[in-house]
């Protein structure tokens, strides 16, 4: 049995610093609390700078560690220099949870170009690029933790949901073709495919009774997910106790899937 670390610094963030796109609410506030809760410095990240202000002063109040940087995650220029202040502001940046998300259901024939590239920019472009501004960082401090919001929608679609599915489908590859790249630098590089979760992605479906009735035939678990239960996985990851976990999909979905 190694003594040289305790059970608590396998899971301990201390010292870390580790940005989360998209934290103003949902999964991503979730995954901010908890990385902060196991001693990470975090970094909240949305569009508007006014809604992170309260989630900042929350995490503040709760003792936690935290500042905020606004950017959109497809704004190449305004990526690489909120990324590189966060670095500059905080003398290292360790992880990187690309949580950014939005959704457009409609059919796959009424999509416009433009609704269509929206969905593919967000997930699939705004990871490429907050990735590729993190990495420097990462190589330089010595520990790098990518992780990426796939979702289950890769292997169990829903009608109306194909830009998603098509975008999660390549956050998903990537995620593999980056463990091979990024492993060799003392990067790694994963995803949380997170099941149906209670947020406002999800508002018009977890308040329907009728859709909420027929999902639940299929979560063993009998239950919507919640930010709290995708938050520990992310904490997992992150944690020096990941360390050898590389290009691998962390399913967090009830049992969803188990149905095959
Ligand atoms: P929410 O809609 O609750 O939160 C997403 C956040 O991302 C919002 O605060 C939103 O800000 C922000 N955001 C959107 N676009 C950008 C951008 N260009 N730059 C920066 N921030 C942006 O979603 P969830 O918390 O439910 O989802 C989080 C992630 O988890 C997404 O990647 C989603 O695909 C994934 N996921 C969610 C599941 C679920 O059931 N909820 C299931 C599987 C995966 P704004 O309000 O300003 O748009």
């Amino acid at each position: 049995m190694s003594t040289a670390r305790t059970h608590a610094d396998t899971f301990s963030l201390a010292g870390r610093v580790a940005l989360v796109t998209g934290s103003a609410r949902g999964i991503g506030w979730g995954i901010a609390c908890g990385l902060a809760e196991a001693g990470a410095h975090v970094v909240l990240n949305d569009l508007d700078p006014a809604a992170l202000e309260p989630k900042l002063a929350e995490l503040k109040a709760a003792g936690l560690k935290g500042s905020a940087c606004a950017f959109d995650v497809t704004d190449e220029q305004a990526v690489a220099a909120g990324i590189n202040a966060i670095a500059a502001d905080q003398g290292r940046l360790d992880i990187l949870i690309n949580n950014a998300g939005i959704q457009r259901r409609k059919r796959f024939v009424d999509f416009s170009y433009d609704e269509w590239r929206a969905v593919i920019d967000t997930h699939l472009h705004g990871a490429f690029l907050c990735t590729r501004a993190a990495i420097p960082h990462m190589e330089k401090g010595g520990y790098g933790r990518v992780i990426m919001l796939g979702s289950i929608a890769v292997q169990s679609p829903k009608a109306q949901i194909s830009a998603y599915a098509a975008a999660k489908g390549g956050v998903t590859s990537m995620v593999r073709a980056l463990a091979i790249e990024l492993g060799p630098l003392g990067i790694t590089c994963n995803a949380i495919a997170p099941g149906y979760t209670a947020t406002e992605f999800t508002k018009v479906l977890h308040t329907d009774p009728v859709f909420t009735a027929k999902l639940m035939e299929r979560v063993p678990n009998g239950r919507w997910g919640q930010p709290d239960d995708i938050a520990p996985a992310a904490v997992y990851l992150a944690s020096p106790g990941a360390a050898f976990v590389n290009g691998t999909v962390l399913t967090v979905d009830g049992g969803y899937l188990a149905f095959g």
